[in-house]
């Protein structure tokens, strides 16, 4: 954002003179060039660089044992990785990590919790039968209108960047409720709790007919007469958190990074549940996130490695970001995680995070990751 913020100050200030337009012009055929056909990062020599990175930093993994951070962050170097996300919050690590030239962020889970629904019931999101959802297997999804759950959030991320030398934080359950790690998700409208209600009326203007006593009632009258409105005002509802979470980076610090992980799915798969159910709209978030992440399991969304790469480009062409696609360990043998690295790679030269660095260590795939990540 900030490149466009300077442009339109550099227009602004030349309208009389003519010729600083005309180095505005340029510029800005510079950053098409940089910006669009290009998105990989580039670092401080200007060089393109391809994030091969993992999520999680088990340090206290039996590897790690009695081994200094200085030895760690040397033994994830050696393994060609130049990215954690979702480092554990210690400074010395962050520090050890920067000086191997390996970038740290911070990852945070915001719309999710079981906890949550035993300190506060009102954030246990309401379906269109006017129940409260039930728990599906680990998962607890969180009602995102709770003003006292997205302010909590936020002072985390903002105490965060504060003590923490991070590059930025990658948002972890950005998006309502809804288990979608399975075969066959429930994809189960919500929430229409009151807090949802009452801000929909007061942010739209529309309002209830008077007799419709019940969640249930209210939910059926919304969904029937006013499907458009509220399902783009669910979405207003997570990109808004997005941008007030961008804004708390870059009041610490405008370099600091916004990642978050996106659900794989399209416009218009599933009753385009990743609007209806799911309410990411990758295209408003992309005003304020600067990376996305698809965690693109293709094992369990039941798919073939060539799928990785092509929503990853479906994405980038939706938000004009880097994306970072979400290659999942679990349930790969050595030899498909060498191909899905190495496909991904090639559709995707932004880089990738595999989930996760425990995983690895645990199924012994080491080597693997080794000779995929150097060999790019
Ligand atoms: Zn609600």
């Amino acid at each position: 954002m900030k490149y466009w913020d300077n442009l339109e100050l550099s227009a602004g200030l030349s309208a009389n003179t003519g010729i600083r337009l005309i180095f505005a012009a340029i510029f800005f055929v510079f950053l098409l060039s940089s910006q669009m056909f290009s998105y990989a990062k580039e670092d401080s020599s200007g060089k393109e660089v391809t994030v091969k990175g993992v999520f999680g930093l088990p340090v206290g993994n039996a590897i790690f044992k009695g081994k200094s951070y200085d030895e760690i962050t040397g033994y994830l170097k050696g393994m060609g990785i130049n990215t954690v996300i979702g480092v554990p919050l210690d400074e010395k690590l962050i520090v050890a990590l920067h000086a191997r030239d390996i970038k740290a962020y911070a990852e945070i889970g915001i719309f999710a919790g079981e906890e949550y629904w035993i300190k506060n019931p009102d954030s246990r999101p309401i379906n269109s039968k006017g129940e409260p959802i039930s728990k599906q297997d680990w998962y607890c999804g969180l009602c995102p209108t709770q003003g006292w759950l997205r302010k909590e959030k936020l002072d985390t991320i903002r105490r965060i960047v504060r003590d923490f030398d991070v590059d930025g934080v990658w948002l972890d359950f950005i998006r309502y409720s809804c288990h979608w790690e399975v075969n066959k998700p429930l994809l189960e409208e919500t929430c229409f709790c009151s807090t949802c209600i009452e801000k929909f009326k007061a942010d739209t203007g529309i309002d209830l007919p008077s007799d419709l006593g019940t969640a249930k009632d209210k939910a059926k009258f919304i969904i029937n007469t006013h499907s458009p409105k509220w399902y783009s005002w669910r979405c207003r509802q997570i990109t808004d958190f997005a941008r007030d979470a961008k804004s708390v980076l870059t009041e610490k610090d405008p370099r600091l990074e916004l990642g978050l992980f996106a659900v794989p799915w399209r416009d218009g798969e599933l009753d385009n549940a990743i609007i209806n159910i799911i309410a990411q709209d990758i295209k408003e978030l992309s005003y304020y996130a600067d990376i996305f992440s698809p965690m693109a399991y293709h094992k369990m969304c039941g798919r073939d490695i060539n799928w990785i790469g092509e929503i990853s480009e479906y994405m980038r062409d939706k938000t004009s970001k880097r994306i970072m696609p979400v290659l999942q360990v679990m349930d790969l043998s050595g030899e498909e995680l060498t191909k899905a690295i190495t496909k991904t790679f090639s559709a995707n030269k932004a880089g990738l995070i595999v989930f996760d660095m425990n995983t690895i260590i645990n199924d012994k795939k080491q080597e693997v990751l080794k000779a995929a990540f150097n060999r790019e």
